[in-house]
C-alpha cells in the first residue's frame, strides 16, 4: 500500500515536472522569436535615419562649395566612416535575426556562373587594388553554364569571403577559384577563395564561425568588423543546401571554400521547397 503510494506521488511530481518543462520550452520558443522580431524591425528602424545622416556627411566631406576647413572635411569623413561600418553592423544584424527567425528569403533559380563571376570581379577588384593585392579568378574544366541557386545569396557570401581574403592579407595575392568536384551525393560545385594573408590558428578555425567571433581579440581593433560575415555566410550556405570549410594556415594565408549543389534537392531543404512553390 505504502509503495503504492510513493509510487504514484513520484508519478504525479514528474507529471508536473514534465508540464514546467514543456511551458519553459514554449516561453524560450517565444522569446527567441520576440527577440529576432525585435532585432529585425529595430534595424530596419534604424537603418533610415542612418542612410540620411551618411548621404549628408558626404556631401560635406565633398565639400564641393570650398567652404570647410581641412579640419571640417575631416570630421565630416570620419563621421561618414564611422555612419557606413555602423550600417554594416545593423545590416549584419537584421541578416542574422532573419535566419534566426526563419525569414530569411531564398529566391531558387537558374543561376548564370559567369553572372557570378562578372559581379565579383567588379566589386572585389577595386578592394584588392586599393591593397596592392594581385587578385585572379580561375574556372576549371566541364563547369555547367548555370546552377539552381539564390544568386543574390551567392554572391552575398563569396563577397563576404573575398573582402576577408583582401581584409586579412597585407601582401601576395587573393583568388577565387570554381570547380567541379564529385562526390558521392553527386558533382558540388566549389568556390574556392584563397589568400596569402595572416591565416588563423587551427584551434580557432571553427570559433570564426561563430557569431562575433574573431581569431584575434585584438585584430577587432586592428582590421575592424563585426565578427557575423562568417556566421552568415554559413548559415546562407545551409539554407542554400551548401557548406563552408576553411583551411588555413598560420602566417602563410587560408582558404575557404563555398560547396554548392548543381540542383536544389526538393526534400532535403524545406525552406527552398516552400519558396519554389
Ligand atoms: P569580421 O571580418 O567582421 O571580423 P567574420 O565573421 O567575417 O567577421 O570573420 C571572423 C574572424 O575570422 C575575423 O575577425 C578573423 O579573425 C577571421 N578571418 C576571417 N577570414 C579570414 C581570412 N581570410 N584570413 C584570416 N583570418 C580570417
Amino acid at each position: 500500500e505504502e509503495q503504492y503510494k510513493n509510487a504514484e506521488q513520484k508519478a504525479r511530481e514528474l507529471e508536473k515536472a514534465k508540464e514546467e518543462l514543456e511551458r519553459t520550452a514554449v516561453e524560450i520558443e517565444l522569446a527567441s522569436r520576440y527577440k529576432s522580431e525585435f532585432l529585425a524591425n529595430m534595424s530596419h528602424e534604424l537603418r533610415t535615419p542612418l542612410n540620411s545622416l551618411l548621404i549628408l556627411a558626404q556631401i560635406l566631406a565633398d565639400n564641393k562649395e570650398r567652404n570647410l576647413t581641412p579640419r571640417q572635411v575631416e570630421f565630416a569623413a570620419t563621421i561618414h566612416k564611422s555612419g557606413h561600418n555602423l550600417l554594416h553592423l545593423i545590416n549584419d544584424i537584421l541578416d542574422l535575426s532573419k535566419i534566426e527567425s526563419g525569414k530569411m528569403d531564398i529566391l531558387i533559380s537558374k543561376v548564370s556562373i559567369s553572372e557570378i563571376v562578372s559581379f565579383t570581379e567588379q566589386n572585389i577588384q577595386p578592394l584588392a587594388a586599393q591593397k596592392g593585392l594581385h587578385f585572379t579568378i580561375s574556372m576549371g574544366p566541364g563547369l555547367p553554364e548555370n546552377i539552381e541557386t539564390d544568386q543574390q545569396r551567392v554572391q552575398q557570401i563569396i563577397t563576404n569571403l573575398l573582402s576577408n581574403a583582401c581584409k586579412f592579407t597585407t601582401r601576395g595575392s587573393v583568388s577565387l577559384d570554381i570547380s567541379l568536384v564529385p562526390s558521392e551525393f553527386g558533382a558540388r560545385i566549389a568556390f574556392a577563395v584563397r589568400d596569402t594573408g595572416i591565416g588563423i590558428p587551427s584551434a580557432k578555425q571553427q570559433i570564426v564561425f561563430d557569431a562575433f567571433q574573431q581569431a584575434d581579440g585584438t585584430t577587432s581593433r586592428k582590421y575592424g568588423g563585426t565578427g557575423l560575415g562568417l556566421s552568415i555566410s554559413r548559415e546562407l550556405a545551409n539554407l542554400l543546401g551548401g557548406f563552408i570549410q576553411v583551411e588555413s594556415e598560420e602566417g602563410r594565408g587560408s582558404t575557404f571554400t563555398l560547396f554548392l549543389p548543381l540542383e536544389q534537392e526538393r526534400i532535403a531543404h524545406p525552406e527552398v521547397l516552400a519558396l519554389q512553390e
